[in-house]
């Protein structure tokens, strides 16, 4: 099996597919061989030597890399003379995004390559090697406790010092998923007090787990299928709106990581919630480059509204880009040896199959893209 490593293109991407300690574990099955585009590992200090040293081979050119290789593995999906590139019935594998990457994967049909997509990948027990939805969560979910503390102007933690007592900062966590359970605990290790809040009744629980409180605002549950939220009435979201505003005014950080799969995110902080917080309180919105759970956040930007600052993220897991790629590393690792286990009837790659020898097999894709 030959297996290509791009390197990412896409601006604010600093994340690799394979960082050198996978690539060295992959070489070291039989008859595999890696190649590495040259500079893949630029973000995160990983050298050409580096992946050399690792047992991969250096090419220059993304085309050049593609034409040579049986599986192509990527963060996001590359650009189209990349995917014209592979042989046919090359597997491409990543964050291929197939719902609104129309071109991507019109291409790997057209090109007869088989492109896997990791967001499609079943949320079953066995798949957890191979989530990375999940693993770059954890990432996103850290990085939102930590950029609310650092715009926050006040400490985190209560301390009791001979100038005077100070308080602990009040979080306030909105979507208790992988990425809002990761920011409950971050906060929590940083010594402010945490609230959590979901739609999914399973998530109170997980919530109390790590020593927050779960915010009951006695609505009915919006449990979707596969575990997942399910897209809510207007209705509802008013409700929701009204209920959740005094949790939001008394906050001062309010993490929002909301999110419904194929959809566009929910909005639970509205322009009068914002208003209506404390001036120097913090938004954090991880949803903001699938719509925003913020109506005031925008991707990449911190704007101050009132007094209050809202960070809108974009491309959340490239800030830090060594574990970030670690992790995701280690999730495509698990699905090449899949991929190599040659049971093409695996849940896992029949639920991630896009397309395949010309057409679309996925039918959701198949429908949304016709
Ligand atoms: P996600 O990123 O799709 O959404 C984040 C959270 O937002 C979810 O918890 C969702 O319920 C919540 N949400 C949606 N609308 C909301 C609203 N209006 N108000 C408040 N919260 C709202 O979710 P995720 O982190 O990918 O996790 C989704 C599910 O998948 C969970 O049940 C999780 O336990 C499960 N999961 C399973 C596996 C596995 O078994 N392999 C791995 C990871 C996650």
């Amino acid at each position: 099996m030959r297996i290509g490593v791009l390197s990412e293109t896409r601006p604010g991407e600093r994340r690799v597919a394979l960082p050198p300690e996978a690539v060295s574990a992959l070489c070291a099955a039989p008859d595999t061989t890696v190649t590495v585009q040259s500079g893949a590992g630029r973000h995160l200090y990983a050298t050409d030597d580096d992946y050399r040293a690792a047992g991969a081979e250096i090419v220059d050119s993304a085309q050049q890399l593609a034409s040579g290789s049986d599986v192509l593995a990527v963060v996001n999906p590359p650009e189209l003379t990349v995917i014209a590139a592979l042989p046919a019935g090359a597997s491409l594998l990543g964050l291929l995004n197939p719902f609104q990457e129309a071109q991507a994967m019109l291409a790997a049909r057209d090109h007869g390559v088989t492109a896997y997509a990791l967001e499609l990948v079943p949320r079953i027990s066995r798949a957890q090697s191979v989530d990375a939805l999940s693993s770059q969560a954890l990432v996103a979910g850290y990085r939102a406790a930590l950029v609310g503390a650092q715009l926050l102007p006040r400490f985190f933690p209560l301390f009791m010092t001979a100038a005077g007592t100070i308080p602990p900062a009040r979080v306030l966590v909105l979507g208790a998923g992988v990425a809002g359970l990761q920011a409950i605990a971050t906060a929590r290790r940083l010594g402010a007090v945490v609230s959590g809040y979901d739609v999914r009744s399973a998530a109170a629980d997980e919530v109390r787990s790590l020593g927050a409180t779960f915010v009951e605002l006695h609505l009915e549950t919006q449990e979707g299928a596969g575990g997942y939220a399910k897209s809510q009435s207007a209705d509802f979201a008013a409700r929701q709106h009204a209920a959740l505003a005094p949790y939001v005014a008394e906050s001062d950080v309010v993490i929002t990581t909301a999110a419904i799969p194929g959809r566009t995110a929910p909005l639970l902080v509205t322009e009068e919630m914002v208003a209506a917080m404390r001036p120097g309180s913090v938004v954090v919105d991880l949803a903001a480059q699938s719509g925003g759970n913020c109506a005031l956040s925008k991707p990449g930007e911190t704007g101050v509204f009132n007094g209050v600052s809202v960070w809108g993220g974009a491309d959340v897991p490239s800030q830090l880009p060594v574990h970030a790629s670690k992790l995701y590393g280690a999730n495509i690792s698990a699905f090449v040896a899949l991929l190599r286990a040659g049971d093409m009837q695996d849940e896992i790659l029949a639920g991630s199959r896009v397309t395949e020898g010309g057409r679309f097999v996925h039918e959701a894709v198949r429908n949304a893209l016709a």
